[in-house]
């Protein structure tokens, strides 16, 4: 029995997605690749057939679907083995606190061009001296009059080249506890002190744009603040179990992609005059990872299923982020070595799924950071 209550629309939703990636994605995921950058074009296909944000209410343009619609985006983007067009980000991390927190005024302003693909959008916490630890973010927000003016710097920002919009955490200097210091504001690209850096080289996701952002007296309407004064931090907090939710997704799709393909190649590879398939090794590294991979599913489908019913599951959540994404990179290590030095061709599909999913122990909190909210939660 499915965990998961499929429907014949959600279904169709998944069908109508394949044809979608098979035309606009898989042809161009190597040059995306070779260019560091995905096309704003790809962006405004993908809105343009209904697949960002699916969402967000009608009243804004959106579908008003539910998760399980998100799930399935997720779910077959991992399945690209490209991270740079991300609707994961767009959709299930930024545009959330949009629909959470904005004004009635900017919600009708912002949310049919997300929906659109015509505004990309990213999320900037992270700076140079501060990545686990937000509450040691330096960028200052100052008000001034019904403005608030930014000052500082962010790095590794995902989207930071072709983002138009971003939510960005700074601290009020007046403030001296370092989390109620904290709010998040919603800053356009093109504000006169938004100024972008670098775009980074990075061991993975080499399609996606990640940037340096800086605020040289960047002033922002305080209309723009997102929540109430002093509840940025917590708002971040609260918004990072469905963050980490999509990320386990993730992982456990692209594990399964890689298997796949993996056992295709063992089936189809012939050693010494035997199959690959037929040497006990393989058969038992490939047991042993289709068992993995079938309890990563079954747990986070479990938790997708609470997810929906709005129950808390941080602890779990954390648990599935840090198991499902250690457990995928070693999937994909696992299953290069069995490639022999196919693996690591960059022509072929195993050596960026490698170096991809290497990236996913770190961001969106580290695996680290996950074991202490699960022993804090664990009562130790
Ligand atoms: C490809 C990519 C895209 C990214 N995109 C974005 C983005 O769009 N927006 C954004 O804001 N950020 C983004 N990030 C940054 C990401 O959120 C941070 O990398 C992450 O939060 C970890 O911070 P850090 O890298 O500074 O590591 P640090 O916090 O410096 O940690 C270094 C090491 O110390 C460990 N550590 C730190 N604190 C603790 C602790 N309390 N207990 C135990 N161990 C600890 C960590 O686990 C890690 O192993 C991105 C990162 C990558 C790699």
């Amino acid at each position: 029995m499915e965990i998961l209550p499929w429907t014949g629309e959600h279904r169709a939703f998944r069908e109508d997605f394949r044809g979608f990636l098979a035309r606009e994605v898989f042809p161009f995921v190597d040059r995306w690749e070779s260019d560091g950058i995905v096309p704003r074009s790809a962006w405004r296909a993908m809105g343009a057939a209904g697949f960002l944000c699916t969402d967000v209410p009608r009243e804004y343009g959106g579908r008003g679907l539910d998760f399980l619609y998100s799930v399935i985006v997720v779910d077959e983007m991992a399945k690209t083995n490209c991270y740079g067009l991300s609707p994961r980000l767009h959709s299930n991390v930024v545009v959330p606190y949009i629909t959470s927190f904005a004004s009635e005024e900017l919600k009708h302003r912002y949310l049919p061009g997300c929906i659109a693909g015509e505004i990309v959008t990213g999320i900037a916490m992270t700076e140079p001296h501060a990545g686990s630890d937000v509450a040691a973010i330096r960028t200052s927000a100052v008000e001034d009059g019904d403005v608030v003016v930014l000052n500082g710097q962010k790095t590794f920002i995902s989207n930071g080249t072709n983002g138009d919009l971003f939510v960005v955490a700074a601290k009020d200097p007046a403030t001296e506890d370092p989390h109620r210091a904290v709010d998040i504001y919603l800053v356009e690209g093109k504000t006169p002190g938004f100024e972008r850096g670098r775009r980074l080289k990075k061991a993975g996701w080499h399609s996606q744009d990640t940037t340096e952002i800086f605020f040289h007296d960047c002033r922002v309407p305080l209309t723009h603040r997102l929540g109430g004064k002093g509840s940025g931090f917590k708002n971040l907090m609260r918004h990072l179990q469905p963050e980490r939710l999509v990320v386990a997704i993730g992982a456990v799709s692209a594990a399964e992609w890689v298997l796949e393909h993996t056992i295709s190649h063992v089936k189809g590879t012939d050693v010494s005059g035997r199959a690959l398939s037929s040497f006990q090794h393989v058969r038992f590294e490939i047991a042993e990872m289709a068992t993995e991979v079938r309890i990563g599913r079954t747990f986070v489908d479990k938790l997708i299923a609470d997810h929906i019913e709005g129950m808390n599951v941080v602890r779990e959540v954390s648990m599935a982020k840090w198991w499902t994404t250690e457990t995928a990179w070693r999937i994909a290590d696992r299953c290069l070595q069995l490639h022999g030095r196919l693996g690591l061709d960059e022509s072929g599909p195993l050596a960026r799924a490698w170096r991809d999913l290497r990236v996913t122990r770190i961001l969106a909190g580290t695996n680290e950071i996950m074991k202490g909210i699960i022993a804090r939660m664990t009562g130790v």
